[in-house]
């Protein structure tokens, strides 16, 4: 026998091994797609090795006897059924989303290799017989390529038809590969004795390798973590199959007008560096600044999570004291939590930390149920805008000089879709978690504006509407020019508005809040400063903004009846607000007890359950008409 009938056979031997040793030598991720690569390849090279067995049998059949020879061609022939039905298994792993049609191919293709073994395995298949046929011949081998071809056209149809299932690149990769299959399962049909079929199915593998399952192509090349894509598959493939998980998002938090691009990726480098010699962990890097921990469980995450914070806590060389970061933490203990991937990278940025004196939040059932039940409320939010149920309530304002109600503040509600009233406690705080908020704050201003201008205001001895503002209001520049417009768009004069502003620490652009003010100020706008008494440094509001009326929350007058001390100091401060020219509002005065103690204080106006409620615009027409005209 001349070692040359079988060197393309031979290389193709080479070439798998040279894959096989590529395909492992990096510790993988275990996706479902390289699991079924190194499927198709291990089965490709039990083909090739049986491949090359059949032409020594060619020649040592009187050796080893028929039955031998005969054996071992069928395994030959049943391994290339194999191949191809591997090969089919590898693109049904490939689709992304698609549990369902996965599972349902797999059936039908697993019968299918399964009758097909056995069908090749009892067909008659006759030896080479040199008087009449050179090479194998038979009804199994027919049946062979007859199966093996159909595994074939059933994976290009099937991929034909799935490609939305699947990234254009990895469409046109198996295309490419399917395409060398058929050329070398032709060639070797018409030329008998050019065998190339072997080293056509290796070729095909090798495109695969090349294009897809590389093991270097999830590998970050700055950290040599897992890169963002594979993290996502990895993800995908715990919730397809359902599996738990721990993971642990570690977020690097930096001023990057601090760092030079290099400091920056020596940081990142350095960071990732001491992530990735941690074992039983996965480490990925995900979007920029951010890593992602996976771990197997519960328990080893609250194991290793100490240990990761002391890595990242410990110094970095060649930064100096202004380039300093932050790592916060997203703990997730249990995968279950969430029902998918995309959940996962939907909440973890939700969920860092912004508050720089947590370091950690952790993700279980009361935060998620917590997000849940905010998407919830944005979604109300949303539909009431669009389906016009935002209401204004006004809840009259007493005066004690004049005897009468002047003013009134205005309230926002949503009316739900069954008509019941939802209070802004509810969604005034999720509204200030996005800018819902600027729209609602607008359509209040609106709402307040028309029902002045068809209102008999003055007639019915009203002086001016307060409009409560939301920080995020008060920051937007375009604030003053916005409420000018529909002031104007109504008719109103500006001296109807008062606007009540809150000290907040969540105030970051003090000086556009002073611009609007100003600007407003100038028109005939005034303001008030609501909730006094409850936040922290409402004396430097009094003094440096500028408001013409305090409104002293409902706990300060708890407060005030609460000792002798306490009513001492609270009698001061309202003289101290008197004496600087502003007037005053006690909000929350509920009792005659409260009420006649408020007055003896010398408070200008009163606003509480004591008188009313807030009431719909025309129910606080009525009240007004009936208190003040009647
Ligand atoms: P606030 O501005 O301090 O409004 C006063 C709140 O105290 C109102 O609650 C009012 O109904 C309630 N109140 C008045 N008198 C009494 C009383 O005698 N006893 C008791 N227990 N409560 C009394 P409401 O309407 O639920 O509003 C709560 C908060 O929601 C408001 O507090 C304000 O911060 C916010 N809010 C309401 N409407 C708007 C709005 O249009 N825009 C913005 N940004 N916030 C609003
Ligand atoms: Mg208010
Ligand atoms: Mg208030």
């Amino acid at each position: 026998m001349n070692l040359l009938e079988i060197s393309i056979q031979f290389c193709a031997f080479v070439l798998a091994i040279l894959l096989i040793y590529l395909t492992f030598h990096r510790n993988r991720l275990g996706l479902r797609n390289n699991r079924a690569y190194l499927n198709l390849l291990l089965t490709a090279t039990v083909c090739v090795i049986f491949d090359i067995h059949t032409v020594f049998g060619l020649y040592r059949m009187d050796e080893w006897g028929e039955p031998i020879t005969r054996i071992i061609f069928k395994v030959y022939l049943a391994s290339l059924l194999w191949t191809a039905f591997s090969g089919f298994y590898y693109i049904i792993n490939s689709l992304t989303d698609a549990e369902k049609i996965r599972r349902r191919m797999l059936i039908t293709m697993d019968v299918g290799v399964v009758a097909g073994t056995f069908i090749i395995w009892y067909l008659p298949l006759l030896l080479p017989n040199n008087g009449q046929h050179y090479y194998f011949d038979g009804a199994s081998m027919y049946a062979t390529y007859i199966l093996a071809a159909s595994f074939l056209a059933g994976g290009i149809f099937f991929t034909i038809t799935h490609r939305g299932y699947m990234s254009r690149h990895t469409y046109k990769s198996i295309m490419l590969w399917m395409a060398i299959w058929i050329v070398g399962t032709v060639i070797q049909y018409a030329v008998q004795v050019f065998p190339i079929l072997a080293f056509s199915i290796i070729l095909g593998l090798t495109v695969i390798f090349a294009e897809l399952e590389n093991p270097e192509s999830y590998y970050d090349r700055e950290t040599g973590l897992y890169t963002a894509h594979a993290l996502r598959a990895y993800l995908n493939q715990f919730y397809e199959e359902g599996k738990r998980f721990a993971g642990l998002e570690v977020s690097i938090d930096l001023v990057e007008e601090n760092f030079t691009p290099d400091q920056r990726t020596n940081l990142l480098v350095t960071l990732a560096g001491r992530l990735y010699d941690i074992p039983d962990v996965k480490c990925f890097r995900n979007i920029t600044d951010d890593f992602f921990l996976i771990f197997e469980s519960r328990e080893k995450l609250e194991e290793i999570y100490p240990r990761v914070k002391k890595l990242m806590s410990e110094p970095v060389e060649g930064l100096t004291m202004t380039e300093t970061f932050r790592v916060a933490y997203v703990m997730f203990p249990d995968s279950t939590i969430v029902q998918s991937a995309e959940d996962i990278f939907r909440f973890h940025s939700v969920f860092i930390p912004k508050n720089p004196d947590q370091d950690t939040t952790v993700v279980d059932d009361e935060a998620v149920g917590e997000l849940r039940r905010q998407n919830e409320v944005r979604q109300m939010i949303l539909d009431a805008f669009k389906e016009d149920r935002i209401e204004v309530y006004y809840q009259p304002i007493y005066s004690i000089s004049d005897k009468a109600f002047i003013s009134a503040e205005a309230l926002v509600r949503i009316i739900d879709r069954d008509g019941q009233i939802v209070m802004p406690k509810t969604f005034v705080p999720v509204a200030e978690e996005s800018d819902l908020i600027l729209k609602l704050g607008e359509i209040v201003f609106e709402k307040v504006c028309r029902f002045i201008s068809q209102t008999a205001f003055s007639a019915l001895g009203l002086k001016y509407i307060e409009i409560n503002l939301s920080v995020a209001q008060c920051e937007q520049s375009t604030l003053a020019g916005d409420f000018q417009r529909i002031m104007a768009k109504y008719g109103i004069n500006p001296s109807r508005i008062n606007l009540e502003i809150t000290e907040s620490g969540k105030l970051s652009a003090r000086d556009i809040l002073v611009k609007n003010m100003d600007t407003l100020i100038k028109s005939g706008v005034h303001f008030s400063l609501d909730d006094f008494g409850t936040g922290q440094s409402n004396i430097d509001y009094i003094m440096n903004m500028p408001v013409q009326i305090v409104k002293f929350d409902r706990s300060m007058m708890e407060t005030f009846f609460s000792g002798e001390r306490t009513r001492f100091v609270i009698r001061h401060i309202v003289d101290m607000v008197k004496q600087m020219g502003m007037e005053t509002v006690s909000e929350g005065v509920e009792t005659k007890e409260q009420y006649e103690a408020i007055v003896a204080l010398g408070v200008d106006h009163i606003q509480g359950f004591y008188f009313s409620r807030p009431l719909p615009a025309k129910e606080f027409v009525y009240f007004i008409k009936a208190h003040n005209l009647g």
